[in-house]
């Protein structure tokens, strides 16, 4: 009897599942938006190989990976921060992004290394770095900043050598964070899984270039140009095409990810999809709670002592908490609560699973 029942439940959830989607499918036809950034450009060359440089490799990939994105997915627009050789500002590509409500921004990078032996891809996410090697492949990335003029008064005194300027900085960038990372995924199963390519993994640290982008944002350094056999591969047409499929097919399972996430928060039920594989689904995000009201404090008040990216998580009609910061480790967290401390004593730690607020000893567990 009890089987029968449990049978007629499921048949309901797979046909209520199946007519949200129809739903969903119709009523989204809302054109996406995706910025393609090859980074560098004109007389910033970017990192120097044997044979070729940086800023043409990336934009290479940029412009093979907007084509397969122009012929194949028609809901979505290409907007590329540069088509040729060209110097851009690292904060000019964030705005062409804002100002054009991108959903999501994608900078293309390659990497280099002092040792030659190093080779793969990673995918960065803005965050507090955790190891010494993320740190610098950040700092060389946002050391183009000196082909600006005016560079220090423009990054709001930003200074690439303190660590302290790092802790800060990566506050900025956390609304995102759970999107990116799972872009950032899927980006890298595909190097692994389709190109066959030593996958280094989604990493955090703090790149300029993401610091004020208002959308999901990644950087991949597609492989090392330092690495006689990966530049050569970068090189190579073969190489660009791979790994701009790389990309491509990864920003299709982003797409799906999303609509799939969508249909489960509208049915409130919670679907498994193993193809979609949503690696951010069990994410424990943990931020700082920097104060509390019975009122909606506008999070632009000087309540918040001029701090930047502060969230509302609201509790109830009469339960606001604003938190700043956002991590997946709570080592980090626990440094930027330190500094937060400096202008909010109270300030302490909480933890967020799926969008709710989880006890903080079961987060630092997982
Ligand atoms: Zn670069």
């Amino acid at each position: 009897m009890y089987k029968n029942i449990n049978a007629i439940f499921l048949i309901i959830l797979i046909i209520l599942f199946n007519i949200n989607t129809i739903i969903y499918a119709q009523s989204e036809n809302k054109q996406m938006i995706i910025v393609l950034d090859a980074g560098h450009g004109g007389k910033d060359s970017g990192a120097i190989g044997r044979r070729g440089q940086e800023k043409n490799i990336v934009l290479a990939i940029s412009l093979k990976l907007g084509k397969l994105i122009e012929e194949n997915l028609k809901d979505v627009k290409v907007i590329y921060t540069r088509k040729t050789d060209v110097f851009i500002e690292l904060d000019k590509r964030a705005e062409i992004a804002n100002k054009n409500k991108a959903d999501l921004f994608i900078s293309i990078h390659a990497n280099s290394n002092k040792k030659t032996k190093p080779f793969g891809a990673e995918t960065y996410v803005m965050g507090l770095h955790k190891t010494q090697e993320n740190l610098n492949v950040a700092k060389r990335e946002n050391s183009v900043i000196v082909f600006e003029e005016d560079y220090s008064k423009k990054y709001e005194g930003y200074d690439p050598k303190s660590s302290e300027s790092y802790i800060i900085f990566s506050l900025m960038q956390n609304a995102y964070l759970e999107q990116s990372l799972s872009f950032a995924s899927f980006v890298q199963g595909e190097i692994k899984n389709s190109a066959k390519r030593n996958d280094r993994g989604v990493k955090q640290a703090g790149f300029l270039v993401l610091w004020n982008t208002t959308m999901p944002s990644v950087l991949i350094e597609t492989g090392f140009i330092s690495n006689k056999k990966e530049e050569d591969y970068l090189l190579s047409k073969q190489g660009v095409d791979a790994i701009s499929k790389c990309i491509y097919n990864a920003l299709c399972e982003y797409i799906i990810s999303i609509k799939n996430k969508t249909v489960a928060e509208t049915t409130n039920f919670i679907v498994n999809n193993k193809n979609a594989e949503d690696n951010s689904k069990d994410t424990v995000l943990f931020k700082i709670q920097i104060s509390s009201s019975s009122k909606q404090i506008p999070l632009n008040s000087n309540h918040f002592k001029g701090c930047k990216s502060v969230e509302e998580f609201k509790v109830s009609e009469s339960s606001y908490k604003y938190t700043v910061g956002c991590d997946t480790d709570f080592k980090n967290i626990k440094k930027m609560q330190k500094s937060i401390k400096q202008h909010f004593p109270d300030a302490f730690i909480v933890a967020f699973k799926n969008g709710k607020k989880i006890p903080i000893n079961e987060a630092i567990k997982k």
